[in-house]
């Protein structure tokens, strides 16, 4: 196997990673500490990182190009004689020279330069220079080429130059040399067992590896660069693999956890059910007997259910709590903003209510004795539902025996809140006859965020997933428009005559440069603005910097029809639901990214009246804007809207606060690798089955350190 001694060593060890442990793995190079420390900043703790710091790029140094034959916009390399060179100091000192060869001449030129580089491109000296060719102020140039003295039997590179990504200090040539010798110690074996190799037809790991440091010169730069080369593509298959193995690893570990089993109990449950002004679709009576299974389980469940804005997850939230209360174990529920943990409070008071349950709120913004009430409640276990915001898993709060924990709009936390809620079960110990036993609770997510199909695979692989893939009955699609600020008069006219006719509306100010002040600002003023050109409408306005209670009582306000329009900040982006309003006009529409446009245009369209969205938009539109407001206007399926979301902004983005838990792929392009990515779910299985040993070594070799992230 491709782990020698000194690294299984190491990873014995994790967790002390210092200075002498790498030395000693390194030590046939003699390495300076310094240089130790600036391989960590890379992620290189040992010789096996060295094989995997691939190129970033490569240059082609295999030939010469005659000076009068380059263009601008080329990367070329070219040599020739210093036949001028000077410092000038205007605009700035700047070290400029020409170069000449038989067929021409172009100019050097450098910004920073030390006296070695004046010295090196003095006039006479023969040098070989390998840069991007641009049209300058006196003819063609390079700016900051690479350049070497040469004489002129000095051959050239016979294969591709790599270039690896680095670190300040750290040269291409001391990164070469190290890779190099690490090339040479390293066994040979292929860490994937010959059969697969065989069967997927894929390159052999290590002769890859040595391809991508050392292209022989016929491989064309083109197919290494857009990494479809066979190499490429089985380190990009071997990335893959450890993380469908890192993520099967984690599930099964999960399955090995004690949670409490909450087997439904059918009473409340069927009153419940009976007493709500609607049947539940069959989607979410599918998702509610999947939750319903794994909360039945001693194991603790790790469910991610997802549902489109308006799928009606929250009644799924209130009978999965229903579940775990009805077996004498509490629940929290726990929401992004006040806004939305308000309106579950009320929705769940007001479905369980009849059934004896009453909800204990809490919240950060609670005063300080209501919050000592609620945390007492909580710990004695009097109360069996908590719900609240982010506060709910804090570290005063301490639950009586925590049995589900749901996380509405769960892509808006960060994994700093996700691993507290975590510890929160951990915390909960039941003392039953014999032993403390150690219990974690079952968790809930929510998200109406699509998860689309090639991230599910790949960074959501360790949860299990239900998706709600239906719309209750009776809603009418919502009819987007685009309008043009120029318009906005218009758009006036159209909430005014709405409003009147008796219709609700939102009116949604713009995101600005990411600053809440101006943002709140933008809000106050545009509130003034309508409120003196229709005084004859009830207009409201909620917005972040409000205390809950104010905000509370404009929405309920909304909600009960006492206000005609809202004008609101992107705060009710979330979760809010107001089936009565139908008009929303979302301003500087183009400012928002796809997922929020949708997510607000879901506010409305919960009604049975048309609903119309106008997204009023301000020229000049930027590619991407227009791009978006094209998805956006042409899609209402919140997975399309997500699947181009992905292709638009990669994976970074779109997995929010996952992301700075989950290893990210730094080889593998889930879009692009799809195929990739199939096979490897197959062959994780088979490997873990079948080759565990091998399965072992990949995630120690990709996913060392990353591990306890997933937990979240
Ligand atoms: P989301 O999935 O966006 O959280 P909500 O749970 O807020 O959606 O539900 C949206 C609206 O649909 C709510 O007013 C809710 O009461 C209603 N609703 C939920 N399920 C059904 C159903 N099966 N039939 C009719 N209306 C439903
Ligand atoms: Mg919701």
């Amino acid at each position: 196997m491709w782990a020698d001694s000194a690294h299984t060593k190491e990873n014995a060890t994790r967790g002390h990673k210092d200075v002498s442990t790498l030395r000693s793995l390194t030590t046939p190079l003699k390495i300076s500490a310094a240089t130790l420390s600036r391989l960590a900043k890379l992620g290189i703790h040992h010789r096996a990182d060295l094989l995997l710091h691939l190129p970033l790029r490569y240059e082609d140094e295999t030939h010469l190009a005659p000076i009068a034959t380059v263009e601008p916009g080329e990367t070329v390399q070219v040599q020739g004689v210093i036949t001028h060179s000077e410092i000038l100091f205007k605009p700035r000192r700047t070290l400029v020279c020409r170069l000449q060869d038989a067929s021409g001449e172009l100019y050097l030129r450098f910004l920073n330069f030390y006296p070695s580089q004046t010295k090196l491109l003095a006039v006479g000296n023969q040098i070989r220079a390998i840069g991007e060719v641009r049209m300058g102020y006196y003819g063609l140039e390079m700016v900051h080429p690479k350049c070497r003295a040469v004489e002129d039997e000095t051959p050239l590179q016979t294969s591709l130059t790599p270039v690896y990504p680095t670190t300040a200090g750290l040269s291409q040539a001391t990164l070469k040399k190290l890779i190099a010798n690490a090339l040479e110690v390293f066994p040979v074996t292929d860490p994937l067992p010959d059969f697969f190799v065989d069967r997927l037809n894929l390159l052999g790991f290590f002769a890859s590896i040595r391809l991508l440091h050392n292209p022989a010169p016929d491989i064309p730069a083109s197919c290494l660069e857009d990494k479809s080369h066979a190499a490429w593509r089985r380190i990009k298959f071997d990335e893959l693999l450890a993380q469908q193995l890192s993520m099967r690893v984690h599930h099964r570990e999960r399955s090995q956890r004690n949670a409490p089993a909450l087997p439904p109990q059918k009473n409340h449950t069927g009153a419940l059910l009976k007493n709500l002004p609607f049947a539940l679709t069959r989607a979410q009576q599918k998702v509610y007997a999947e939750i319903s299974l794994d909360m039945a389980k001693p194991h603790p469940m790790q469910r991610l259910l997802l549902g489109d804005v308006g799928s009606g997850k929250t009644i799924i939230a209130a009978l999965a709590a229903l579940q775990s209360i009805e077996n004498g174990y509490q629940v929290a529920l726990m929401a992004p903003t006040e806004i939305l943990a308000e309106q579950h409070f009320l929705k769940l008071s007001e479905w369980l209510a009849p059934l004896g349950i009453t909800p204990v709120w809490l919240s950060g913004s609670l005063k300080k004795k209501d919050k000592k009430l609620a945390a007492e409640m909580i710990a004695s276990g009097e109360t069996l539902l908590a719900i609240g915001t982010h506060a709910l898993f804090q570290e005063q709060i301490s639950f009586y025996k925590l049995g589900l924990a749901i996380v509405d709009e769960q892509h808006k936390f960060g994994v700093q809140q996700r691993l507290a809620l975590h510890s929160k079960g951990k915390m909960t110990n039941i003392a039953d006859s014999t032993k403390t036993k150690y219990q974690e609770p079952h968790q809930l997510m929510m998200s109406a965020t699509p998860i689309p199909r090639t991230l599910a695979m790949s960074y959501y692989a360790d949860l299990d997933v239900s998706v709600i893939d239906e719309l209750p009955p009776g809603r009418t699609p919502v009819i987007t428009k685009l309008v043009s600020d120029v318009r906005r008069d218009e758009v006036f006219e159209r909430v005014r005559a709405s409003c009147i006719g008796g219709q609700q509306a939102y009116w949604v100010c713009p995101l600005i440069d990411e600053s809440e002040v101006l943002q709140l600002q933008n809000a106050l003023e545009t509130h003034q603005l309508l409120t003196d050109t229709f005084p004859e409408l009830r207009i409201g306005l909620v917005h972040g910097k409000m205390d809950s209670a104010e905000k509370v009582s404009v929405m309920t306000e909304f909600k009960t029809g006492e206000l005609q329009l809202l004008v609101a900040t992107t705060v009710i982006e979330v979760g809010v639901d107001v089936p009565n309003a139908s008009l929303m006009v979302i301003d500087h529409a183009e400012r928002m990214g796809l997922a929020q446009l949708h997510q607000l245009r879901g506010r409305v369209g919960r009604g049975s009246a048309q609903s119309l969205c106008i997204l009023l938009y301000q020229k000049p539109l930027s590619e991407l804007a227009r791009t978006r407001l094209k998805v956006i206007f042409e899609n209402t399926d919140g997975f399309a809207i997500a699947q181009q979301d992905l292709q638009l902004r990669g994976p970074g983005e779109l997995l929010g606060a996952r992301q700075s838990g989950v290893a990210m792929l730094r080889f593998a392009d889930i879009n692009a690798d799809e195929d990739l990515l199939e096979q490897a779910r197959l062959v994780a299985d088979e490997l873990l089955h079948d080759y565990p040993d091998a399965a072992r070594s990949y995630l120690q070799r990709w996913m060392a350190n990353k591990h306890d992230y997933l937990h979240v």
